[in-house]
């Protein structure tokens, strides 16, 4: 019988996502996977495996074809409805977390949240918080319940719609709002290259060289929070100091923040 060793000999990627792709079909636990090769993979398992490696080599994200990515320790249920979650958007999250009381009530609104990623984990450290998230799609809406009901026993705040549309009229003001909107400009050659070809174009994409939601969630911000309340951006390396004064010009106190590869990603502004 073909073992595992045998098994990750048969396509040129690397061994690291070999072990994800039969992790996500065995279940064997990495210890397993790494130090003991020598175990035989059963033929319908070796089939399974052959085809990921097949559409790895393709093109598809790891993400997408295991189902799931971690983010901030918890793992997340991920498909072709949503954005595969992000390292640097763990910083908007670190960030958040500075903001708001460790254990007392909060009032937050994510916008666009997509498989769920940021406003779950808000709410996995900071189980006091009030916790509102709202997307576009219905269909990544019905993902972040799913990933929300195994991870936080689905204790948020869902609504459907475009932006703040997606509120009621009686929603009272929060103290953070936070989102990863899309800000790719559509011309962008980016969007040609690697996982970016398989994730959902209103999840990365945004008219006026992709600052276009930004802008917009900038500007009817104010209206949606309390006096002292929070805005917190995720944004392109290139679009921090736009942001940055179009929360000036809105009445924030702005700052900006680097991600790991020490480009600008992330603007924050309190409402003066
Ligand atoms: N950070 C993502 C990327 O550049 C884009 C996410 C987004 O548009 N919000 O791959």
């Amino acid at each position: 019988m073909t073992s595992l060793a045998d098994a990750f000999s048969l396509y040129p990627l690397p061994l690291r996502e070999q072990r994800l792709l039969m992790q996500s079909i065995t279940g064997d636990s990495m210890t397993t996977l790494v130090g003991f090769t020598e175990r035989p993979v059963d033929p319908t398992a070796l089939n399974h495996f052959q085809q990921l490696c097949q559409r790895r080599l393709d093109g598809e994200p790891i993400a997408y074809l295991t189902g799931y990515r971690e983010f901030y320790g918890l793992s997340f249920a991920v498909d072709p409805r949503v954005l595969i979650p992000r390292p640097e958007t763990e910083g908007l999250v670190d960030w958040a977390l500075t903001l708001g009381p460790a254990q007392g009530p909060w009032r937050v609104l994510e916008l666009g949240t997509g498989s769920g990623a940021i406003a779950i984990t808000l709410k996995h450290q900071r189980p006091a918080w009030q916790i509102t998230a709202t997307d576009r799609s219905v269909d990544a809406l019905a993902l972040a319940r799913h990933n929300a009901t195994r991870l936080v026993d689905d204790r948020l705040i869902w609504h459907s719609g475009s932006w703040f549309s997606a509120l009621t009229e009686e929603t009272p003001p929060f103290d953070l709002i936070i989102a990863n909107p899309p800000y790719i400009d559509p011309l962008s050659p980016y969007l040609h290259q690697g996982d970016l070809r398989f994730e959902p174009m209103t999840a990365l994409v945004a008219d006026h060289h992709g600052m276009a939601d930004l802008q917009h969630l900038i500007q009817q911000a104010p209206a949606h929070l309390v006096r002292g309340g929070h805005l917190l951006l995720e944004h392109g390396h290139d679009q921090g100091q736009s942001c940055h004064t179009a929360m000036s010009q809105a009445g924030f106190t702005a700052t900006t923040r680097q991600d790991l590869a020490g480009l600008d990603r992330l603007t924050g502004g309190v409402f003066q």
